[in-house]
């Protein structure tokens, strides 16, 4: 039997638009519904059913009361009355008490004085009834009609009823059904049920919910769907690369665009990788300062440092320890450990490998306390110093000479005005703010567009983005020398989001996808020069703008929805 069904559903327009009446008359969808006869004739049956065993069982009783027949002496028709009796209890068992439940669920949520319902949430009900319609040979189901929506069958829709009365844990639907579309499909009518809240626009169908389990997301209800746009040709050290970009941010793909024109007009941009190296600091605790110290001087020591590469090393094959930097807080030590870590991003490798250490450690350390794996001296995640200054994942610098004719007639605007844009915004302009690592015009917009559509944790966007954009007339100031300096680049091209199907096709279109067998790490090293070239296309084209004071107007033009301004004004 086929337990997906899509449906089509009356457009949100029409069920948003009803009225707090028109709700407390629509019915609530029951599992009873899916019965194959009337209702009433079943319940009728089981009833008589029940009520004629009973009755024959108490009267085969009493005669064998009376002629000291033994009780347990049951003959075939008495065995067949016991099975019906045990039968029609649970039916009827079974039914009143999920109807109960239903309707207590059913009124609890949605009350006449609960003004916060969401009434899309018909939506869902009357999705049911169409499931009985569905019987209509000439009912016409239209699976592109993007209001379509999904129903359960009888089996699942009992288990929704078990998730929503907190019976079956939703975190445990992909081992209970061992099917993870069919757990996102109970998940999400649970989650609608429980809430009153309909999930209508949310796409279920069409996702490979097999490959983020254990991995990418724990309890999904559907995917969020974002437009890739492409930039390019961006040429890099003689290569040309059409970069993918995953926003819904209007102009920003057309503005990296147009700085990928001025570079490749200019003959191209030179990227160099300076260090690659993914961090994990621990905090350790001893009872005094002094034996903190003995730990530090013991782990900067480069006699040592072989040893301790060997115990690191066995975390992974690409994992390779290069250097331990310890810092102190009185009796607190914080070791920063850095390793290259192949074509991954290397968080979970450099753990590992920090964790080996931290138990070998215990053998002339005993005393040393173990507060966290993560003492934010790594720094992951959080706008720090010592990513600025130490560089964390890939260190990147990229740079062009664009011509004065480029700059004139590509990006509409003059060396002098860049430069002194560039000298009064990014460098003055973010001290004066006060930035750490922020002396760029827009590198995070650039960063995350391309970490979302490579599969990147889109949360390492905040360290990604430590740019310093340089801007200098050259060639008696005719033309412009721009540079992009990223200390902290942090990306991988296997696992986590980068193997899922849409993100690989992003990484493939690049040259960058999955391991490089030849080269381990330069995949993933590709990637990122291609992230600060991109950057680069992306700070000469808005720089462009705002010296040009064009900034306003194209914003006006493609990053406003007009849809919007019309339904509000
Ligand atoms: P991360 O450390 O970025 O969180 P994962 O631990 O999820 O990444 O993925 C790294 C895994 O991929 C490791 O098990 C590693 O052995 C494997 N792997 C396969 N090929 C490579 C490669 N070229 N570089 C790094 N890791 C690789």
């Amino acid at each position: 039997m086929d337990l997906r069904r899509k449906l089509p559903t009356r457009p949100p327009s029409s069920s948003s638009t009803k009225s707090a009446v028109d709700r407390s008359t629509s019915p609530v969808p029951k599992a009873s519904d899916a019965l194959p006869l009337p209702l009433y004739l079943t319940n009728g049956i089981f009833f008589t059913l029940f009520f004629s065993v009973a009755y024959y069982l108490l009267h085969r009783w009493r005669d064998k009361i009376r002629s000291s027949t033994p009780l347990h002496v049951v003959t075939l028709s008495e065995l067949a009355a016991i099975v019906s009796l045990i039968a029609s209890f649970i039916y009827l068992l079974g039914f009143f008490g999920i109807d109960f439940v239903q309707s207590f669920i059913a009124t609890s949520p949605r009350g006449d004085d609960c003004d916060e319902v969401d009434d899309s949430f018909d939506t869902v009900a009357e999705q049911s009834k169409d499931f009985i319609n569905m019987k209509d040979p000439n009912y016409i189901i239209n699976t592109k009609d993007p209001n379509y929506s999904y129903l359960l069958s009888e089996d699942d829709e009992q288990i929704v009823n078990e998730v929503v009365r907190g019976s079956v844990p939703s975190y445990s639907l992909e081992s209970k059904l061992g099917d993870c579309f069919r757990a996102a499909s109970v998940r999400r009518r649970a989650l609608e049920r429980a809430t009153g809240r309909s999930l209508v626009g949310l796409p279920l169908d069409g996702f490979d919910y097999e490959a983020i389990l254990g991995q990418c997301c724990e309890m999904p209800v559907g995917y969020v769907q974002l437009p890739v746009g492409i930039a390019g040709p961006l040429l890099l050290n003689g290569c040309e690369y059409m970069v993918p970009m995953a926003t819904t941010e209007g102009c920003l793909v057309a503005s990296a665009n147009r700085g990928c024109k001025a570079i490749f007009s200019s003959g191209g941009a030179t990227v160099i990788l300076l260090k690659d190296g993914m961090t994990r600091a621990p905090v350790v605790r001893f009872a005094t300062s002094e034996r903190a110290s003995q730990l530090k001087f013991f782990l900067e020591d480069a006699v040592n440092f072989d040893t301790l590469s060997v115990v690191f090393n066995k975390s992974s094959r690409f994992a390779r320890l290069q250097n331990i930097r310890c810092s102190i807080a009185g009796k607190n030590l914080y070791i920063r450990f850095t390793c290259s870590t192949g074509d991954a991003m290397g968080m979970n490798m450099v753990s590992k490998g920090v964790q080996n250490v931290l138990d070998f450690l215990q053998n002339d350390f005993p005393d040393m306390d173990v507060i966290g794996i993560s003492g934010n001296f790594c720094s992951d995640k959080k706008p720090a110093a010592v990513n600025w200054i130490e560089g964390r994942g890939k260190s990147v610098v990229c740079e062009a000479v664009v011509t004065e004719d480029v700059v004139k007639k590509v990006l509409k605007t003059t060396v002098p005005a860049l430069v002194e844009l560039n000298m009064l915004k990014n460098l003055t302009g973010s001290a004066v703010a006060g930035a750490l690592g922020g002396f760029n015009a827009h590198a995070a917009n650039i960063v995350s567009a391309v970490f979302i559509a490579t599969g990147q944790d889109p949360a390492q966007n905040i360290e990604s983005s430590h740019c310093i954009t340089m801007m200098e007339a050259v060639n008696n100031g005719k033309d412009l020398h721009v540079s992009v300096t990223m200390p902290s680049i942090e990306v991988g091209t296997v696992g986590g989001g980068t193997q899922l199907a849409s993100q690989s096709a992003c990484l493939n279109l690049l040259g960058a996808k999955g391991s490089n067998r030849e080269s381990p790490g330069s995949n993933a090293r590709l990637l990122a020069t291609v992230v600060a070239g991109s950057v680069l296309a992306g700070e000469l084209s808005l720089m462009s703008a705002i010296a040009a004071g064009q900034l306003v107007k194209s914003h006006m033009k493609y990053n406003r929805s007009n849809r919007d301004i019309a339904s509000t004004v």
